[in-house]
């Protein structure tokens, strides 16, 4: 039986199946099988570790990594799809279909139960790019024992993941993967790889889950609220998003503080580094300045 991932195979199970296309749940299927080897390969998988997929809709990432890992574990919340994937991966012991919304599943207790004996978990997916951002954002904050996510996503969405400091692309989405994660953009991805092509582009990413945060936070629910203050409006200054968020007689104050942590207080959100931002809520936190 040749590979899910060709235009020819995905058609044939769509068709005898009857299954239509859910925009809603963000089905665009994968049917390139070069595109399949470089997410794969990016996770660098073998047979001591584990893969979770989220989405596998009907099974071509899925098949991939069952040949790979020693288990996957594969979240598909779209009833319709669990028998077309069970009849496409067969009754493998390593492989597990669960049905279910990845949002609302407790995925800790699916870790004790799937990967209790493989050396390390990755996560490998082609997102539904209309959760893409809560999804990853659960990830990282449960603190699951991850090695990798190696995701398909919107392009533009990757681009702001990875984005350094001082560019347009940087927001309070790469100070959240950047803290949590090394991302690395794997590569671009036309829309036209799709079975029904999406309207957007897409890449693959990969964030390397780094061992302890990059810069260290007393207060991460304060040091996020307080990134995403400072991006609240972009084209105005830190101090003048800070200072809305805090309270306009905070004013005289947040200037003293921003200059001494050597932060210029007409700096923009997107200047400004990780360490950066960690030095300011610490400031603010010493200050009673916490909102
Ligand atoms: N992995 C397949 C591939 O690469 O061809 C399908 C990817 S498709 C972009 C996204 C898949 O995620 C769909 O099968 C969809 O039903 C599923 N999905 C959407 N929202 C989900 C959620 N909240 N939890 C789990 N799966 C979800």
């Amino acid at each position: 039986m040749t590979d899910v991932a060709t235009p020819r195979r995905t058609k044939e199970i769509i068709e005898r199946h009857g299954f239509s296309f859910k925009k809603s749940l963000g089905q665009n299927f994968l049917i390139d099988p070069n595109i399949l080897n470089k997410i794969v390969s990016a996770a660098g998988l073998d047979k001591t570790k584990g893969a979770l997929e989220i989405g596998p809709g009907i099974g071509a990432l899925t098949e991939q990594l069952a040949r790979q890992a020693k288990a996957v574990a594969a979240v598909e919340i779209d009833q319709r799809l669990i028998p077309i994937l069970q009849e496409v991966l067969g009754a493998e012991p390593h492989v597990s279909v669960v049905h279910g919304d990845v949002l609302e599943l407790d995925l800790q207790a699916l870790f004790r139960d799937k990967f209790h004996d493989v050396s390390a978990v990755s996560v490998v997916a082609n997102l539904p790019y209309y959760v893409t951002t809560p999804i990853l954002m659960k990830l990282l904050e449960l603190r699951l024992p991850l090695e990798n996510i190696v995701v398909m996503i919107q392009k533009e969405v990757a681009e702001r993941m990875a984005a350094k400091p001082g560019t347009k692309a940087y927001g309070s989405l790469s100070v959240a993967v950047q803290y949590y994660t090394v991302p690395e953009l794997v590569c671009i991805v036309p829309h036209t790889v799709f079975i029904p092509q999406p309207n957007v582009d897409s890449a693959v990413i990969k964030l390397a889950m780094r061992d302890k945060p990059a810069v260290e936070v007393s207060d991460e629910d304060f040091f996020f609220r307080m990134v995403q203050a400072c991006f609240a409006q972009r084209r105005k200054t830190i101090h003048n998003n800070l200072s809305s968020w805090l309270g306009k007689n905070r004013r005289e104050e947040l200037t003293r503080i921003l200059q001494e942590t050597g932060i210029d207080p007409v700096r923009r959100g997107e200047t400004l580094s990780l360490q950066e931002y960690a030095n300011l809520a610490a400031a603010l936190e010493r200050e009673g300045l916490k909102n």
